[in-house]
């Protein structure tokens, strides 16, 4: 089968590689239709892990089962199936409490949180930007769509991964009807936290970012952009609230984020979260933060060890909840909305490109070129 193998820092090719196949009597094999480039693919993508040459990427996957082992008697050959990234046995201790992003199973190093697909750090699990994808646990790990999968496979492959992910950051920030939301971030991640937090009843969603494409795409939904290459963010989420600051914030960027001033500092988005948000506010973080950044300008967070602002945390009675989201506690719930024609996540889709196309999509992507906000691979 063809696969979008990584050959080192910002090299990846379209080769063939192993057919991945049935190996264990709850796998289910699937043939893959739709697979998405994510921004935690660059995490890999741009050399900052140990991911190493030769594995392929892929954790936003959906497709069409082929093939299912003896012990499987739910998901039938023929269904189309979204998988969500997490990998999780289902019954671990952790699963059990819904926490399949830190399943005990799929995870071999019990000092890494959880599994996924084609990832560093993650399990030895194969990715899905592949031909077939064999997917552990199948019963538990496919998501079953309805007869409209085919067709909306831009909207329903969302469910894999940033959908969730995004709806998770507004968990996390406590996001009710009327709130004053914002988000840092606008790429895919936080284009899904601001419809997530739309969906939720936000009264008002203020997004920051500097691409002017992707700032369109949030006001397409009703949020305000906020350009930081322009104004102070801070400043910005003050003036829009009276004063006051928003009632929650969700960080939907990362350790990678930039500063247009130059003022570059480990933990930007995270203290400029603590100054745009009320005091006793919530903050939702998605966006990654790792233990070690190899890759990082400053001493501090080449250890991990951020800048974050405490004291004024503190001092505002603020919370923050964080980490990698659980895919299945949220998927379904989303996955009718989209049947029902509430949510079309597909409006941040720039691109929709055969496999082999991956290695330019790759190199767009990571540049966040002009225009390219998602890129969604058909194999
Ligand atoms: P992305 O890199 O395409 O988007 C990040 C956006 O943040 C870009 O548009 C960039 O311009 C913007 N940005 C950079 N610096 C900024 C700053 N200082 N202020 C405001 N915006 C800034 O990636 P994505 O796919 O949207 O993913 C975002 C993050 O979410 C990544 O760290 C990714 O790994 C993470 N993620 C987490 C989970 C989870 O389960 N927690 C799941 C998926 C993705
Ligand atoms: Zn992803």
């Amino acid at each position: 089968m063809r696969a979008v193998v990584y050959e080192g820092p910002r090299q990846v090719s379209v080769k063939e590689v192993p057919d991945a196949r049935i190996e264990r009597p709850t796998d289910v094999l699937v043939r893959i239709t739709t697979t998405n480039i994510c921004g935690s693919d660059l995490h890999m993508y741009e050399g900052r892990t140990d991911f190493e040459p030769g594995r392929w990427f892929g954790h936003e996957n959906m497709g069409q089962v082929i093939e299912v082992g003896d012990g499987v008697d739910k998901v039938q050959v023929g269904d189309y199936v979204v998988l969500p990234f997490n990998i999780a046995c289902g019954h671990c201790k952790n699963c059990e409490r819904g926490l399949t992003n830190y399943c005990l199973t799929a995870q071999p190093e019990p000092s890494w949180a959880g599994a996924a697909y084609g990832f560093a750090d993650m399990g030895p699990w194969a990715g899905g930007q592949a031909e077939l994808l064999r997917v552990p646990w199948g019963d538990f790990n496919c998501l079953r769509l309805g007869e409209d999968a085919q067709e909306r496979q831009a909207d329903y492959v969302m469910l894999a991964d940033i959908f969730p992910t995004g709806y998770h950051a507004t968990e996390l920030a406590g996001v009710k009807p009327g709130d004053q939301t914002v988000i840092y971030g606008a790429g895919p991640v936080g284009l899904m936290a601001a419809l997530s937090a739309t969906i939720r009843g936000a009264g008002k969603v203020m997004v920051v970012d500097r691409h002017p494409d992707r700032l369109r795409l949030a006001e397409s939904i009703g949020a305000i952009a906020i350009d930081d290459s322009k104004v102070d963010p801070v400043q910005a989420v003050l003036d829009q609230t009276m004063g006051l600051g928003a009632d929650n914030g969700c960080e939907c960027v990362g350790y990678q984020a930039h500063d247009p001033a130059g003022e570059e500092h480990p933990n930007l988005t995270m203290n400029r979260l603590v100054a745009s948000v009320r005091f006793t506010g919530k903050i939702g973080n998605v966006g990654v933060f790792v233990p070690q950044d190899p890759g990082a300008s400053d001493e501090l967070a080449k250890q991990g060890k951020l800048a974050f602002d405490y004291g004024t945390f503190w001092f505002k009675g603020q919370h923050i909840g964080s980490g990698q989201a659980p895919v299945k506690r949220y998927n379904r719930q989303l996955r009718d909305l989209i049947a029902g024609g509430k949510a079309e996540p597909s409006f941040i889709v720039s691109h929709e490109l055969p496999l082999d196309r991956a290695p330019e999509a790759y190199d767009h992507f990571d540049k966040r070129d002009d225009g390219w906000t998602k890129v969604v691979l058909h194999p």
